[in-house]
């Protein structure tokens, strides 16, 4: 290895799991578990993985072992829909979409013209976010674009691969977090040139909903993103059923809620569309066809009421599918907890949703939805070294029930059942760490 000697390698010991592509995206198939294995890291990339016993001898002397052994060590998750300036409104009381997005949304959101109350907010999220194994996230800001200037300081002191966009929103909306086609093209452009791309940061275009952008500024979002190749796009859609309606009054020429955002051409890929539940067949092929992804929000769609994403179906035509966690209505930064729900609303459907898919999904899933997957999502050598380390003792009770479970997906399972940030013993950034629980042996 010619590079050996330029910059010191860093090992890391424990159980190592992650996932390869696979062909029919159903996940299962596709684990690659080593029960004592090791994480090579250099230059914050993986260098290599494989069993301690191969690794360890060959090291060069003096390299620095970390010993994580007891503990998985897994892809950071992928967190394919939140909304940061969401975070102190989490867990509002009583409403279904519409009404909740009037009472306690804009309000809220409203305070994001402070760049002071902006920057601390996304500080505290970014936080949140590494106490709960995520490493990469696809994040509204607001309407306002020093919100989006605060969420990709705030991620980029951690050097954190984060997908993010300016809220754009010119109709049903009130006046204070309204802007029109104009400024928000002149917004957009100015935030691409600043942002994207710079370090681990990627800009997203961003229109709330179809029931918020006129038909003019939905036409801008599409020019923004075929003026800028590699921009990303991400929205809402069939979330309620009420919504469904709405938009249907709206946009009478349409054919479905979807077929709004095509008629656009804003499916499309690295295109992301947060709940996807209430589709017919002919959106569900269509979605899938053209490379956009789902994001799959199951603690938002139940505490909001909207109803049940169908994983099933998604993965029958092959679309790609992301978990979400949809802070503010969703009620838990925890991958964990959220996919424990998830499996929930698979189990409603009359689905399993196994734990190793689930945690495929949270990982290389979300990679492939951001298409991303050439540089996170698995252990792949020269991807970024962003990991979390998850402990299966972390509460009595998780301790307990695993101490009669052998197989790994039964680990995992219970790990999603039962756990949460208390499970995330720590958290590494391309080789760093960034959370630490404490009680690490070195
Ligand atoms: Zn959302």
């Amino acid at each position: 290895m010619t590079r050996s000697g330029s910059s010191p390698l860093h090992a890391y010991r424990g159980a190592l799991v992650d996932f390869v592509a696979d062909p029919h995206d159903q996940g299962d198939a596709a684990c690659r578990f080593i029960d004592d294995g090791v994480l090579l890291v250099r230059d914050g990339r993986v260098e290599r993985r494989g069993r301690a016993d191969e690794v360890l001898p060959a090291l060069p002397p003096g390299t620095e072992v970390t010993d994580h052994r007891g503990k998985l060590i897994l892809p950071g998750f992928i967190d394919t829909h939140i909304h940061y300036a969401q975070t102190d409104m989490i867990g509002s009381y009583g409403e279904q979409l519409l009404a909740w997005l009037e009472n306690y949304t804009f309000p809220t959101e409203r305070a994001f013209d402070d760049p002071v109350h902006a920057r601390e907010v996304a500080r505290f999220f970014i936080k949140e976010l590494l106490r709960n194994g995520t490493t990469t996230a696809m994040v509204f800001a607001t309407v306002h674009r020093v919100s989006v200037d605060a969420i990709f300081e705030a991620a980029a002191a951690e050097n954190l691969c984060l997908v993010a966009g300016k809220v754009m929103m010119d109709r049903n909306c009130p006046d204070f977090l309204r802007d029109s086609p104009a400024s928000s093209y002149e917004d957009g452009v100015a935030l691409i040139e600043q942002w994207h791309g710079k370090g681990r940061l990627h800009y997203a275009v961003t229109p709330r909903f179809a029931p918020t952008s006129t038909e003019e500024q939905l036409r801008v979002a599409q020019r923004l993103l075929d003026e800028h190749p590699g921009t990303f796009f991400q929205s809402h859609v069939a979330e309620n059923p009420q919504e469904v309606g709405w938009v249907a009054e709206l946009f009478p020429w349409s054919r479905s809620y979807l077929d709004v955002y095509d008629r656009f051409a804003l499916l499309r890929e690295r295109a992301v569309f947060a709940h996807c539940i209430h589709l017919d067949e002919r959106d569900r092929e269509r979605l899938a066809a053209s490379g956009a992804a789902a994001s799959f929000c199951a603690t938002s769609n139940l505490f909001l009421g909207s109803g049940l994403f169908d994983p099933q179906r998604a993965a029958d035509v092959g679309m790609r599918v992301g978990i979400g966690t949809d802070v503010g209505a969703g009620t838990s930064f925890s991958m964990l907890r959220t996919l424990d729900e998830s499996y929930k609303v698979a189990q409603m459907g009359g689905h399993r949703l196994s734990p190793l898919r689930a945690f495929y999904l949270a990982t290389l899933g979300g990679a492939r939805s951001l298409y991303l997957d050439d540089s996170i999502g698995n252990f792949d050598p020269g991807k970024y070294a962003d990991f979390v380390v998850l402990d299966p003792a972390a509460t009595p009770l998780l301790e307990r029930r695993m101490a009669h479970t052998e197989a790994l997906a039964d680990r995992l399972f219970l790990l999603m059942t039962l756990g949460d940030d208390r499970a995330v013993a720590a958290t590494y950034i391309g080789g760093r760490r960034a959370h630490d629980r404490g009680a690490l042996s070195a």
